[in-house]
């Protein structure tokens, strides 16, 4: 639209509004900065001493230009927060370039305070606002740009000495602002850094908790799982499971194996029986955990009961088939084995019946995988 018949037509603080109309130009500022908005519907306050003719419009304008930029950087930051700061950079740029329009409309009649409205940009770049140092330097140099290309070089040829005052003003807010700038961008990096050192010196603390507690439910002998691991991890897998089955394997006349051949052959024997167990009790669904000394729990989640009665015979077999330095020595374990039903709430009597079970077994003569069952015990 051409605005030079409406120039012609109207006074200068009518245009100022209509200008801003026609042209859709959004006024001021970023999101973190609402602050800025009651400040420029502040300026209704002068709007009301200086225009006489549609007033109520241009209140209308600048509510609704204020709401829509409320609303745009709402919307930036909820969809695209990766361009908030282009937002920004493109709203602010906008705002300074029509003040400074309407600033050199301004001169023509006259009037010379609207110069320093953009002034006010200046200030927002290099105090409230929160973009990065490259954007706010380019902003703010193409503000300056702008306002050479704009203002002073029409100002010089009216009136020099005023042209220079108004330059060195400019110059000297745009510096303020560049180090602004700088110092809110180097102090910014500085908190990062430490928030960052802080995040991984959390994240190297939480590791080694872990691998903590992680040694902490780990019996140093076998490797295996420990009895700390059980009270701490029975219930969640218990919970997860639909059924839960538990085996436990004791080593038969393991104080005789003791006494006879001594208590480091002992911890061998211990080894050895672990890492049969570790062999058919390992993977996603099968947890070996030491037990206590020569005692061992297989937990068994979500295995039928085929394979759970096939798996203790195997474990049983094994050990049994182990050779040992000592010719005449033949270890064996017997295993009792829980009842493979939907896991009632009360998971430690699921080890109890285990325990029962083996009790059994021990009784029948060792050497053996019992089932529990209520009839048979
Ligand atoms: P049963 O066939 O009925 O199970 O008899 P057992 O001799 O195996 O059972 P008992 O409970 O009488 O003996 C277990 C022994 O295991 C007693 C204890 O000194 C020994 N023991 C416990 N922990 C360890 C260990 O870490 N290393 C060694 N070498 N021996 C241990
Ligand atoms: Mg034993
Ligand atoms: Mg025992």
């Amino acid at each position: 639209m051409n605005i030079k018949p409406l120039l012609a037509q109207t006074p200068f603080t009518q245009l100022r509004f209509r200008h801003y109309q026609i042209h859709h130009l959004l006024l001021p500022y970023a999101l973190y900065t609402l602050c800025v908005i009651p400040i420029y519907l502040f300026f209704i306050v002068s709007d009301i001493h200086h225009i006489h003719v549609d007033l109520w419009l241009v209140i209308t304008v600048k509510i609704l230009l204020s709401l829509s930029c409320v609303l745009i950087l709402l919307i930036l930051r909820k969809r695209a927060p990766q361009y908030l700061e282009l937002g920004e950079f493109i709203l602010v740029f906008s705002v300074f370039a029509s003040l400074t329009y309407v600033a050199q409309l301004a001169m023509i009649f006259g009037d010379e305070h609207y110069q320093s409205a953009g002034l006010l940009a200046l200030v927002y770049v290099g105090s409230l606002s929160r973009m990065d140092f490259t954007k706010s330097f380019t902003l703010l140099t193409l503000m300056l740009l702008t306002h050479l290309v704009l203002i002073s070089s029409v100002k010089l040829n009216q009136d020099f000495a005023n042209a220079i005052d108004n330059l060195t003003l400019f110059i000297a807010v745009y510096f303020v602002a560049v180090v602004g700038c700088l110092r809110r961008w180097s102090e910014s990096k500085k908190s990062f850094l430490k928030f960052t050192q802080i995040r991984n010196q959390q994240l190297a603390l939480r590791k080694n908790q872990q691998i903590l507690s992680q040694q902490n439910q780990t019996d140093p002998l076998t490797g295996l799982k420990n009895r700390l691991f059980l009270s701490a991890n029975l219930a969640r897998i218990s919970s997860s499971a639909d059924t839960l089955t538990v085996l436990m394997i004791d080593i038969d006349n393991f104080k005789l194996i003791n006494d006879t051949y001594g208590h480091p052959f002992g911890d061998e024997v211990i080894l050895r029986v672990a890492e049969v167990i570790s062999q058919y009790c390992h993977g996603r669904n099968k947890i070996g955990v030491r037990y206590g000394g020569e005692e061992f729990l297989c937990l068994m989640i979500d295995e039928t009961a085929e394979h759970i009665a096939t798996l203790a015979e195997r474990i049983c077999n094994a050990i049994a088939q182990l050779t040992w330095p000592i010719k005449q020595l033949n270890v064996t374990v017997s295993i009792g084995v829980s009842p493979n039903t939907l896991h009632n709430s009360d998971d430690f009597k699921l080890i109890e019946q285990a325990d029962e079970a083996l009790y059994q077994a021990k009784k029948e003569g060792k050497n053996r995988v019992i089932v529990y069952s209520h009839q048979q015990l």
